[in-house]
């Protein structure tokens, strides 16, 4: 789709955001989340990036197309989710830094972009691949996740926080890139390996990810063993 350019604005107002996971599977923990900080922030629009070779963990156990379809299910309702299966259709390694230029070359140089990460990943950040250049190309919401630090390690890392750190989410769409927003989000104590983990002993997970997601994964009978 061609990209329409404001010369009076410097910024597009309407904030792209980018959610990138394994989603092995879909949880509220993911969803949940977002939601409030897309109420926060002022998305009208989050773009789920189901990731194919996730580089710095284990292969996903369900298939890169059972992942889809459980994004699919989960979100076909809610119309603040669309899916990119621009990570799935590579053959190497899906690097955040990869997607991220793609995607602003797509949006041009005035679109403000974010991408959304939960604490934990904001914590492990400079393991990731050029993970210095991720602000040249987006802002970072990161949404609270409990059992996590709220503090760096170390002090150059929250050095760098704190040079990026914004507390009023209205800035976003003063520039297209380079700051960092905390979101207030509830603290949702879920993730997929306990789901996988409860999945195979046999116990319920109704609270912890929606009824669709759930027939799936028993259809197709996942996380068994
Ligand atoms: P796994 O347990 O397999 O590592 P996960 O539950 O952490 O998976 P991912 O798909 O790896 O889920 O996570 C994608 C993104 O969602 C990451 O940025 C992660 O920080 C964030 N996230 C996952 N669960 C939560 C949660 N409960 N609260 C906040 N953020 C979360």
């Amino acid at each position: 789709m061609p990209h329409t350019i404001n010369t009076t604005c410097p910024v597009q107002p309407v904030i792209q955001a980018l959610f990138g996971g394994t989603f092995d599977p879909i949880h509220y923990g993911h969803l949940h989340p977002i939601e409030t900080l897309a109420h926060q922030t002022g998305l009208k629009r989050v773009i789920l990036l189901p990731n194919h070779v996730p580089p710095h963990r284990p292969q996903p156990e369900a298939t890169a197309q059972q992942r889809l379809t459980m994004v699919r299910l989960a979100t076909q309702d809610h119309p603040l989710f669309t899916i990119d299966t621009r990570e799935l259709e590579r053959t190497t390694p899906s690097y955040t830094i990869d997607t991220l230029e793609s995607f602003r070359h797509e949006l041009g140089e005035r679109q403000s972009l974010a991408f959304i990460i939960g604490q934990d990943s904001l914590l492990s950040l400079h393991t990731w691949h050029r993970w210095s250049e991720l602000l040249n190309t987006c802002h970072l919401l990161v949404c609270a996740r409990p059992g996590y630090q709220t503090q760096f390690a170390t002090t150059e890392m929250q050095q760098w926080l704190t040079q990026h750190q914004i507390y009023d989410p209205a800035l976003l769409n003063s520039k297209p890139n380079g700051y960092i927003y905390l979101a207030d989000t509830p603290l949702l104590r879920i993730s997929a390996t306990d789901i996988r983990q409860r999945l195979q002993q046999g116990l319920n997970c109704d609270d912890l990810l929606p009824s669709l997601v759930q027939k799936y994964i028993d259809s197709q009978g996942l996380y068994r063993q």
